[in-house]
């Protein structure tokens, strides 16, 4: 079983953190559990040059950094209708072919980690497939840049339904996304998209896969279902957190009802934008009562154990220094997250991080918590609040 989280930026990606480089990233994924990591930006020369001269070549898709974190060769790209897609490459030749073949469509490549390409989804497929890569949408629901709120399936975006993955995102889960027939042999992934390494980004969302070896070859078999291998727990943080969740203002963040938001086509009071919600996008696509297919890992909402700090301690911010700080002991003494989030005995916590943490876990594995759901662009707030048990926000939709 390994723990893999395809889809992160590097520090050339708009918007993401100056420590976004391979020892950073390689030692904050093993405090999180994870045993490979997609490199993110492969396009990019830049960080190219500089993920080849952080790892050691396993084989020709596969690469060690030396804290044992394996890496396989993974992007995001901006097609031109503004739809994220991941990549997956299996060599770096197949990333220097594929350099070459879109260098005169995209003005960015290497400016950006995250490069536009001037082309369709049905095009980079044709591309990819003829170099043996995979690709597949990004945060497929999310309303400014994924493949759903530009096409109303895979067909329409890639000309074929038979697409290998598709990347459900932060605010959304696999009860949302099986309630679409078309995507009951696609593979979910949940990835973190994480634009710093820090504990409440990278690997906040991850894979666990069967395989019979860490490498290129047998993770793509799992991302097919193909000889025995397969994902076996999609890890995702509870849907509600997620910043595109609910349909919301994206300037003051008041949330909207559908209703709403079309009478006052689509201008909050405050003058600003609103976005449709993952979950009315969802509902929209939604053909059928939610039906697991027999190969849909189970998934388990998680919230970072950075957000439960800040709750449990008092403080404001997952940055505050004492956050950081206990989140480092508590992960380096139960050796990873997982471990402190779900598995180590409550009395072993309290003996390291004392009563209020230790309650405040047991209080997250127990569901006694609130999640204040997130929309237009600000993450969901945690409280560690009894309350009634929060509806699930699907509930009563069909
Ligand atoms: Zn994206
Ligand atoms: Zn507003």
């Amino acid at each position: 079983m390994i723990n893999v989280d395809f889809h992160i930026h590097s520090m050339y990606s708009g918007g993401t953190s100056g420590n976004m480089e391979i020892p950073v990233i390689a030692e904050q994924s093993k405090f999180k559990g994870l045993n490979t990591i997609g490199s993110g930006d492969c396009l990019n020369k830049h960080w190219l040059d500089h993920f080849v001269s952080s790892v050691n070549k396993i084989d020709e898709g596969t690469f060690e950094h030396k804290s044992g974190i394996r890496f396989i060769l993974t992007t995001e790209v901006e097609d031109q209708r503004r739809v994220h897609h991941v990549i997956i490459f299996p060599s770096l030749s197949a990333v220097e072919e594929f350099r070459y073949k879109i260098k005169d469509k995209s003005p960015n490549l290497d400016t950006d980690g995250r490069c536009n390409i001037n082309l369709c989804g049905d095009e980079l497929l044709d591309i990819v497939t003829g170099l043996d890569g995979l690709i597949g949408p990004s945060h497929a629901f999310t309303p400014w840049t994924s493949m759903y709120k530009e096409y109303d399936s895979l067909e329409d975006c890639y000309k074929t339904k038979n697409i290998p993955f598709l990347e459900l995102g932060l605010s959304a889960d696999t009860n949302m996304a099986d309630c679409i027939s078309e995507l009951k042999d696609v593979t979910f992934m949940t990835n973190s998209d994480a634009h710093s390494p820090w504990p409440h980004r990278i690997g906040r969302e991850f894979n666990r896969l069967k395989v019979k070896d860490n490498n290129y070859d047998e993770i793509v078999k799992a991302i097919k279902r193909r000889g025995g291998n397969e994902f076996v727990l999609n890890v995702g943080i509870d849907p509600d957190l997620g910043k595109y969740h609910m349909t919301a203002c994206t300037r003051c963040y008041k949330k909207y009802s559908m209703e709403k938001a079309i009478e006052t086509k689509n201008r909050c009071s405050c003058g600003g934008l609103i976005k449709k919600g993952v979950v009315e996008r969802v509902k929209e696509l939604c053909d059928q009562e939610v039906t697991h297919p027999p190969h849909r890992p189970k998934y388990i909402k998680t919230i970072p154990l950075a957000e439960i700090l800040v709750q449990s301690i008092g403080l404001s911010s997952v940055n505050a220094k004492k956050v950081q700080d206990m989140w480092k002991l508590l992960v380096q003494s139960f050796k990873n997250e997982i471990n402190v989030l779900i598995v180590t005995p409550r009395e072993e916590i309290e003996k390291v991080a004392g009563e209020k943490v230790a309650q405040a876990i047991v209080d997250f594995r127990e569901g006694n918590i609130y999640i204040e759901p997130g929309g237009g662009g600000m993450y969901g707030k945690v409280h560690l609040i009894k309350k009634d048990k929060n509806q699930s926000s699907l509930d009563g939709f069909l």
